[in-house]
């Protein structure tokens, strides 16, 4: 879900995004034959990490790193790097795309066609919103070739063939379709009844919306992509289960995803309330995580439930999008006031105005960069530790930080770090594992610790 999400409005881009804040990676799969981006695949504790009285974080952090051969680490640092590059491009080609429809007047034209179909005006809007996510799908499909597909094979991270892809690409197409469609014919409706104080309750239903697609999404939406079926093997779902009991989380099955028909990264989550509650692992963990690593991950998720995650992002997004709407408002009617005539927009209720709405929502985005993916990464820190915490596996927490190091840079700098990461970096995390491991051995209860730290009782 790349450039297309940015394309067609604000909205969109917080609730596709709001899917993936809560794994520790995002979705996507892997084949029996790992690519050449894999890291070793059975790390063990280097000599450097090994419990014992002079064990010291900076070294047990450096000899973790150095189990990444170099070679892997230039391509996965090049891999990431692309991708702040990636993120410029997609905004000036959505800046381009977006004149392009106003200035031709295309998006008058199919406000114009729309008006002919019908006159209902709710049916219009729907039928604005596919002629529009039509166009810039294709407008834009060059892109997303190259994003989603070439240079994720070209770095090892895709396993779909293009025929695949393509088909899960128009299913997204459709997905997105029904979702914006949803809350588009929504927030217009609310544009046209209250022109003065749209923004504030659109933004409420936008922040709602947004909640309830994230709520729905693991059992309605994933599925269409995926195949979720549970997981039936006590040697797995034995420990987790245990854990998430400690943990008061009430869960009674464990699933897993089999995320390896698109990509190899690996990821779970923790999702639902109540009766949906499930805990699911995807397939490229199950198959290529030791138990220790899985048992780390899965308390990292935890910690995202625990932390109730979901509730608090939903205040900083909501934050965001109140003021976003205000800015919105604002920059609309500026925007009109000298163009307006020429695009043929008869104003903020008229549907040719969202080629407009996502301009000023990706110039808006684009600039928050940081202070979205700081509100994000803080959240993931939170979780890091409740799951170091919780699992007490700070070397499985280590070999999964290395392991999530074949798509991202392990030890980036400070600056960097800020702007581009929505997670800690690799380095940062294994160094958080082995300070609790340095100060927290005598909780691991193996006889080489006790014996190690003199705690014999
Ligand atoms: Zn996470």
């Amino acid at each position: 879900m790349s450039l297309r999400s940015w394309q067609f409005c604000s909205l969109l881009a917080v609730i596709l995004c709001a899917g993936c804040g809560l794994a520790i990676a995002q979705a996507q799969p892997g084949p029996g034959a790992l690519p050449n981006t894999a890291m070793p695949s059975v790390l063990t504790v280097p000599p450097e990490a090994q419990a014992g009285p002079n064990f010291n974080v900076d070294a047990a952090t450096n000899a973790y790193l150095a189990q990444i051969p170099a070679e892997k680490r230039a391509k996965s640092d090049a891999y990431f790097e692309g991708g702040y590059w990636l993120i410029l491009w997609d905004f000036l080609i959505g800046v381009v795309v977006s004149l392009l429809l106003l200035n031709l007047r295309w998006s008058a034209a199919m406000r114009n066609l729309a008006e002919r179909i019908t006159r209902f005006k709710p049916i219009q809007t729907f039928i604005y919103l596919a002629e529009y996510l039509v166009l810039t799908t294709i407008l834009v499909f060059p892109m997303t070739v190259y994003e989603g597909y070439s240079r994720e094979h070209k770095y090892g991270l895709a396993t779909q063939t293009f025929g695949p892809w393509l088909n899960d690409q128009f299913k997204s197409l459709l997905v997105g379709l029904v979702l914006g469609g949803i809350i588009t014919v929504i927030l217009f409706g609310i544009v046209r009844k209250l022109p003065r104080t749209w923004w504030i309750w659109g933004a409420i239903v936008a922040v709602a919306f947004n909640a309830f697609v994230g709520l729905i999404a693991p059992v309605y939406i994933f599925p269409i992509f995926n195949k979720i079926t549970p997981l039936n093997d006590p040697k797995v779902t034995q420990p987790i289960l245990s854990m998430a009991r400690a943990n008061g989380i009430v869960a009674r099955d464990v699933y897993q995803i089999d995320a390896s028909k698109q990509s190899t990264r690996m990821s779970a989550n923790v999702s639902g309330m109540g009766n949906t509650m499930r805990i699911t692992l995807n397939d490229n963990l199950l198959r290529r995580g030791s138990p220790e690593e899985i048992q780390a991950v899965m308390g990292h998720e935890m910690g995202h439930y625990v932390l109730d995650h979901v509730y608090s992002g939903t205040i900083y997004f909501g934050i965001v999008i109140v003021v976003g709407f205000a800015l919105l408002a604002w920059g609309l009617d500026w925007s009109l006031q000298q163009w307006g005539e020429k695009w043929q927009i008869r104003g903020i209720g008229d549907t040719a105005v969202l080629p407009l709405v996502v301009l000023l929502a990706s110039i808006y985005f684009f600039v928050l960069t940081p202070v979205l993916n700081t509100i994000v990464r803080t959240q993931e820190h939170e979780a890091d530790m409740y799951g170091i915490n919780a699992s007490r596996q700070p070397d499985g927490f280590a070999q999964a930080a290395i392991h999530l190091g074949e798509y991202r840079k392990m030890s980036p700098g400070p600056v960097e770090e800020w702007i581009f990461y929505d997670h800690p970096s690799g380095h940062r995390r294994i160094h958080d594992a082995m300070q609790w491991k340095a100060e927290n051995m005598k909780l691991m209860g193996t006889p080489q610790n006790r014996e190690a730290l003199g705690a014999g009782h």
